[in-house]
Order: C-alpha cells, then structure tokens, then sequence
C-alpha cells in the first residue's frame, strides 16, 4: 500500500493533472461511466466540526474510493486550514487498500481545476477581466487556474472582509496580472467572468449587476443554505453542473429550484459539453453558470494521479498492512 503525503501531492501534481483528470472524470460521470456514491456529512458536535465521506466509482478509470474529511473552524488559530482530508483508494478488482493519500492540497487543485475546465468549455473566447468573489484558502488556486484559460489583461475582486484581499492581490501580482479591489456592481459590470468562492448564506451577486456574456463558476456553495448568487440570476442563465443531484440540493441552483424559478431539466451536466452531446455557450450574449458542487470522483481522480505520479518518482511510502 502506498502513503502519499501532502507534500508529495504538491510535488508531483500541477494544474495540468488536475485540469485533465478532473475534465475527464466529468465526461466519465455523463456517459454513465462513473458515479458518485450518496454523501454522508454530519456536524459532530465537537469542535464545531462537520465530518463526512465521499465516495465513488470510475469504471473507466478503474478508481475506487473515499474522500474522507471536513470543515473544522477553529483550525486557522491552530495553524492548520479549516478544511482537512484524507482520500482513501481501492484496487477495485480486490477491495484491498491500494494508496492513502492526503487530501488538502488536493481539494484545492481539483475544486480550482472544475472552475477551471468551465472556464475553459464556456465562457467566451475573448474574455478580458477575471472577476473573483473570495478571497479565502482556495481562491489564490482558483484565480491562478483561471488565468491559463483565457487571454485575462486583469482582474477586479470583492471580499467580505476585505483585510484578506490582499493575499489575492499577490497571486495576482505573482502571476502578472494588474489587480483591483472593487464593490460588487463594478465587479459585474467589468468582469467578462466571474468565480466565487465563498461561504456566503447570501447572495452576493444581483442578476442586473452581470453583463450578458459573462460566464459565473460559482463554487463556495457546497451545503444546504449556502448560497453566492441572486436565484434570479440562476434562472436567467443557462446551467451547468458538475453533478445535478447535487446542483439541486446543495448548490447554488439549490435557491432558483426551491423558488420555482427552474428545474433539474433545466440543469446540463458539464461532461455533456465536454463529451460533445450538448454545444454549450449558444451566443456571445447568453450568461452560462457553472454549479461547481464537488464530487467525489473529482477527489479520486486527482488523488489517483498523485499516487500513480508518487510512486513512480520514488515520492510515495511503501507499506505492508
Ligand atoms: P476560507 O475559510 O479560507 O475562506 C472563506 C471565504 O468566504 C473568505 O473569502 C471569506 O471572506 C468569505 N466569507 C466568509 N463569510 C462570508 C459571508 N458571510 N459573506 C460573504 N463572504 C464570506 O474557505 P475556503 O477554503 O477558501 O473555501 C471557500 C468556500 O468554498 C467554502 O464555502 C467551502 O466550503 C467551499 N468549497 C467548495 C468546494 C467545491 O468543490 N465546490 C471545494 C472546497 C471548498
């Protein structure tokens, strides 16, 4: 059994890895190649955490596992980040445990790699201003995985606590990309798209404030009542998910369903894209929206590679059971 720190997962998995693990564990899942298991999430009653499990199979991949973990708020004063995972991967063809491999750096690369791949199959080809709502752990991943996608000239950005904007500001300065802290509405009125990254229970994003053509990844909501965006705002656009069961129920379509506003049949899989079964953006003017819910097979994916990559660089730990 292989043991696959995180900083063998850093060493051995770029943005490229993920990007293509991730796009291809999308058209898997819309080809009915590979599933996701039911989640199970459950506040613990200790130390404010939320614990759970996520799990699924590629049977085109041939990966098989968990993605065990979760949120624990009152790690940053601990010097550790409030999210904390652990993946689990079994050799499908025996159960036996083939690699444990840290998750932390991973969710990061594999949630900015999902924006990522929207980015790249939506949004509009001459896309100019990277907007960014979050300024948190994983929105320095996001913006920096964003920025390959398209010819960006800048980026403007939003946080509710603004204190935290400029860690954004230096990826953004790291990457060469001018950077300016803005208020919501110049955000929506410059920004050609738009990520959001946060765990607002509100929208932050009003449907007049977006442009037509924008394309919005919306990837903070995760949970029942978090929500990034005006339900409006959802109707208006055309929808795209990694998962719809999830889009429904835990992402940020969750609000525009529970109105009325749409529906799950109004709701396309990413892979279809991907896979070619649905042609994606239709026109410049069209405001597509990318649910980004996250999947466990997305964490299986990318922990895949960084086992297959650690062993094979002589970065993995060897044990018996
Ligand atoms: P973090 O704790 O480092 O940062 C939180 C971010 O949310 C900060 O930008 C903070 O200013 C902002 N925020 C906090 N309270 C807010 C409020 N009331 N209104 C508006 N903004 C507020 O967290 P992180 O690791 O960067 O994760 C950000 C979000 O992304 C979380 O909600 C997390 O659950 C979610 N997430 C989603 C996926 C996915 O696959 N979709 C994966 C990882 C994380």
């Amino acid at each position: 059994m292989l043991i696959v720190s995180e900083e063998a997962c850093q060493a051995v998995v770029g943005r490229s890895d993920a990007f293509q693990a991730v796009e291809n564990v999308f058209a898997a899942m819309a080809s009915g190649d590979a599933y996701n298991f039911p989640v199970i999430r459950e506040a613990i009653g200790h130390a404010d955490a939320l614990y759970g499990f996520k799990s699924g199979f590629d049977r085109a991949g041939l990966v098989l596992g968990l993605k065990s973990g979760g949120y624990w708020p009152g790690n940053m004063d601990k010097g550790l980040t409030n999210h904390q995972s652990t993946v689990f991967l079994f050799d499908p063809d025996t159960g036996q445990l083939h690699a444990l491999v840290g998750g932390n750096y991973l969710t990061a690369v594999r949630t900015a790699a999902a924006s990522s791949v929207s980015i790249a199959h939506l949004a509009r080809k001459d896309a100019k201003v990277l907007g960014m709502i979050g300024a948190g752990h994983q929105a320095g991943f996001q913006l920096r995985a964003a920025a390959e996608q398209r010819d960006f000239e800048r980026v403007v950005a939003w946080n509710y606590h603004a204190d935290m904007l400029p860690g954004l500001a230096a990826v953004a300065d790291d990457i060469g990309l001018p950077f300016e802290a803005v208020e919501r509405e110049q955000l929506g009125a410059e920004a050609d798209v738009i990520i959001s990254i946060t765990s607002a229970h509100d929208s932050l994003m009003m449907k007049d404030w977006v442009k037509p053509g924008t394309h919005l990844a919306c990837m903070g909501t995760d949970t029942k009542g978090k929500q990034e965006m005006d339900p409006a705002l959802v109707a208006a656009a055309t929808v795209f998910t990694d998962e719809i069961a999830q889009s429904t129920t835990i992402g940020e379509a969750q609000h525009a369903v529970s109105k009325n506003l749409i529906g799950a049949g109004d709701i396309t899989p990413i892979g279809n894209v991907i896979n070619g079964s649905h042609p994606g953006r239709s026109s410049d003017a069209e405001i597509t929206l990318f649910d980004g819910t996250g999947v466990g097979l997305q964490d299986l994916a990318v922990a895949s590679v960084a086992a297959r990559l650690a062993d094979e660089g002589g970065k993995a730990q060897q044990i018996q059971l």
